[in-house]
């Protein structure tokens, strides 16, 4: 099982968007201050970050762009492309049904969900919407191992649950829920809205101690 913390494994995805793009120029190699300028780390952070996934470069001479993409694409498990399913099939499950880039990353959309009879049958990007009732045989013939969950919060467990039990290992969650999920099954939450309340603090919000909450 993977033991890199996961703020690190953060910085390795946007290592390998950098080696990626730099590769597809023609760029063979890359020195640690470049790779972190490029990626907003310090040179100190790459090397750190590298080291823990084993020995890459040499002092003074960089890294072989190919050797470290191929490298950081094993460690990160994107040597073979992942099947991935959408369940909920409203605004933002069609949002990212329509994007036509997940196999520039590796990924690929193999199953559309939903429980309304309304949008059972409609077309989602290249798929066509099937009932969630579909979705065990869906995972088994397809070899899904991760999902987007774009249900409302009070649907999230239950639709959560249905992933686990046909064997979906990640779940990409949207929903504003907390997911309970057994070992062995990774849930990562994606928030732009609190992304937008951070902003909204770093905009314009007060210093901690002018706040008075016993009022
Ligand atoms: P929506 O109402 O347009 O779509 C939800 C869909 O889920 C509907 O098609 C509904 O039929 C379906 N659904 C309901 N229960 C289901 C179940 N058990 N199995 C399968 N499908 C089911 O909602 P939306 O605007 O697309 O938002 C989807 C989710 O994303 C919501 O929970 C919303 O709060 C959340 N959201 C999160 C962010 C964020 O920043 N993370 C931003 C916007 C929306």
């Amino acid at each position: 099982m993977a033991n890199i913390p996961t703020a690190t494994v953060g910085r390795l995805v946007t290592y390998l968007r950098v080696l990626t793009s730099l590769a597809a120029t023609g760029v063979e190699r890359v020195s640690s201050d470049e790779l972190g300028e490029r990626a907003g780390s310090s040179a100190f952070q790459v090397r750190k970050d590298l080291a823990t996934c084993g020995r890459f470069g040499t002092r003074g001479s960089g890294y072989t762009v190919a050797t470290l993409e191929r490298e950081l694409r094993r460690v990160l498990g994107l040597t073979r492309e992942w099947p991935v399913a959408i369940v909920g099939m409203g605004r933002l499950g069609q949002a990212l049904a329509d994007y036509p880039n997940f196999g520039a990353y590796d990924f690929v959309l193999r199953g559309a969900f939903d429980v309304d009879p309304d949008k059972v049958g409609m077309a989602a990007g290249r798929l066509t919407v099937q009932h969630l009732s579909e979705l065990p045989q869906v995972v088994r013939d397809e070899g899904i191992g991760m999902a987007f969950l774009t249900v409302p919060g009070a649907a999230a467990q239950a639709a959560a649950d249905t992933l686990v039990a046909a064997g979906v290992r990640g779940i990409l969650n949207f929903a504003p829920s907390v997911i309970h999920v057994p070992d062995g099954v990774r849930v990562e939450n994606v928030d732009f809205l609190a992304g937008l309340q951070r902003l909204s603090y770093a905009l314009g919000g007060l210093p901690a101690a002018s706040v008075d909450v016993e009022a």
